[in-house]
């Protein structure tokens, strides 16, 4: 009953550029959140990266972006972009700042973008046989906070406040039924009819309802319990470059809730935190506090201000101070 195989970490050392990887290689999707320096990270990977989710695009969170388009070249691919307006803008001009006369035999590369922008999303392409020009291929209302969805996973983000407007994602990967060989063969049940009987169960609205086999019908708790058992999910979230405000706590809380893992910044002591406060950024206590609100199994900080040096485990320290739990 195990997990899928998540691997997460954070790019750089935690006083370095901010942006953490996860890895669900039995997927083949391989998620990035912020593309600042990503010079430390094998090109085999960069090649397979799906999707980037970004924070804003300050430098420390998008100089990167260069050192991907790079690696992706090459390569039939659609990479799937997210972030806040002007995302779109700022690629627009990162790409256009490029000539692109010899991409006739290249092989097709699109960043598809989705942006918030206000309560709507907007979704541009740039494909390199345009010449990477912006393309605005849809327009969505925002009735949602999910900004990415498949079979397997989804990611929640929320707006918060950072003198600019910036993104904090939660990636969440769904629980899964798994059916129990041996059970179904009490009720002598085959081929397609086990896969209706999983996608009965697996639709938590059948609740009252009942399921019938050969004639006989059987309520869903009853079946859920006797021919099948849940792998729990998994939810891994980030937070970064953030002020300490009523508004932006509840928020913060409200996305983080209950996550196994939270990768969130502690840039500065408790002693500095009217410079956090100037330069819109969190203390350590500041962190530690929302870890322990929020409920969280584990934190691990990152984006530890330079000033510091190799004092740096200071404020890892004033941080376990709150929430022992950190790393
Ligand atoms: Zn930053
Ligand atoms: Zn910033």
């Amino acid at each position: 009953m195990s997990l899928p195989r998540i691997k997460h970490y954070l790019i750089n050392e935690k006083y370095e550029d901010p942006g953490i990887v996860i890895e669900i290689e039995s997927l083949g999707k391989y998620l990035l959140f912020d593309v600042g320096n990503i010079n430390r990270l094998e090109r085999d990977l960069l090649r397979k990266i799906t999707h980037v989710f970004i924070s804003h695009t300050h430098l420390d969170h998008f100089i990167g972006f260069d050192t991907l388009l790079r690696n992706k070249l090459g390569k039939p691919h659609t990479v799937e972009v997210f972030g806040i307006s002007p995302l779109s803008q700022n690629i627009h001009c990162r790409l256009q700042g490029y000539t692109w006369n010899l991409v006739d035999f290249e092989p097709q590369l699109i960043f598809r973008i989705k942006e918030v922008d206000g309560d709507i999303f907007k979704i541009y392409n740039f494909d390199i046989k345009k010449k990477f020009q912006r393309e605005l291929v849809k327009i969505e209302n925002i009735d949602t906070d999910i900004i990415y969805e498949d079979k397997f996973f989804r990611v929640r983000f929320a707006v918060l406040d950072h003198k600019i407007k910036v993104l904090g994602y939660s990636f969440e990967y769904k629980q899964r039924l798994k059916l129990i060989p041996e059970r179904l063969k009490e009720f002598n049940l085959e081929g397609k009819d086990i896969g209706k009987l999983k996608e009965f169960l697996e639709n938590e609205k059948n609740i009252n309802n009942s399921f019938v086999i050969n004639g006989k019908s059987y309520t869903y708790s009853f079946l859920k319990e006797r021919v099948s058992y849940t792998i729990p999910g998994y939810k891994i979230s980030y937070i970064t470059d953030v002020i300490y405000s009523e508004k932006n706590k509840e928020k913060i809380l409200k996305l983080i809730k209950n996550s196994d893992v939270l990768y969130c910044e502690a840039v500065f002591l408790d002693k500095d935190k009217e410079q956090a406060k100037k330069v819109c950024h969190l203390t350590s206590k500041q962190t530690g506090e929302i870890a322990k609100l929020g409920n969280v199994k584990k934190l691990i900080i990152f984006h530890i201000s330079r000033r510091y040096g190799k004092n740096y485990e200071k404020v890892l320290k004033e941080v376990r101070e709150i929430f022992p739990e950190t790393y």
